[in-house]
């Protein structure tokens, strides 16, 4: 089927319309904190932190990087951060 102009049009409309609600990792670094604070608090409504979810489901580094947020907020939240002896143990464990 021949691609008509105005097809085109839509295409790259579409397109620019993705890339504008797209975040970078860039974005995703500057965000990621505000976005662990909103979720503990609920859901995520705001279109920036929806794009960010959006790129943590995309991106492997930055997910790895959100996940270590999230638990660190959570041993705020539930005070439960482990004390130095504990830290170091579990560092010896992982050798
Ligand atoms: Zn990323």
């Amino acid at each position: 089927m021949p691609v008509i102009p105005s097809e085109i049009q839509t295409f790259i409309l579409k397109v620019a319309l993705t890339r504008e609600v797209e975040a970078s990792c860039d974005d995703c670094a500057k965000l990621s904190a505000h976005l662990v604070e909103v979720l503990l608090d609920g859901a995520a409504q705001e279109q920036p932190l929806l794009a960010i979810l959006q790129h943590l489901q995309e991106c492997m580094p930055c997910a790895e990087e959100f996940k270590v947020l999230q638990d660190c907020a959570q041993m705020d939240l539930e005070n439960s951060w482990p004390t130095f002896e504990e830290m170091w143990q579990r560092l010896e464990e992982l050798r």
